[in-house]
């Protein structure tokens, strides 16, 4: 169904902070940044090899990244399966009996097709599936 990671996301408290981390720290380049609104989010892009990890700073008090944090505090937050064909790997996790956060997918940051499945049903991880096209 997939064959590399696509992102690691990190939910962090400040943003510009936690970036000096990565990129001075642990010399990655920052490639950009982007505000998804539907998310409220705010997200930092910093390659590393044919993946990348992924700073989420909410833009929201009630926003998911705030409320992760509220509850778990910040770290890793998701870890994003790069597939083909999204509506194929939903369906087929679906027969599976895997239970979706997203029956269908939606658009994340970037411009991918998104699709979050549900940590009960993968013992604990956030596991997003993610085609570029
Ligand atoms: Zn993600």
């Amino acid at each position: 169904m997939t064959g590399r990671i696509d992102h690691i996301g990190i939910a962090v408290a400040n943003l510009d902070e936690t970036l000096k981390v990565y990129t001075d720290i642990l010399g990655l380049t920052l490639h950009g940044t982007e505000t998804v609104a539907d998310q409220k989010v705010r997200v930092a892009f910093l390659p590393v090899g044919d993946t990348e990890i992924e700073l989420l700073e909410s833009t929201e008090p009630d926003g998911p990244i705030a409320k992760f944090i509220e509850a778990k505090g910040q770290g890793l937050q998701h870890i994003a399966f790069r597939v083909d064909d999204i509506e194929a790997a939903l369906a087929e996790l679906k027969a599976k009996g895997v239970r979706l956060i997203d029956e269908k997918p939606r658009y994340g940051a970037g411009g991918a097709k998104i699709a979050f499945l549900h940590p009960k049903s993968t013992n604990g991880v956030l596991i997003e599936l993610s085609q570029r096209d």
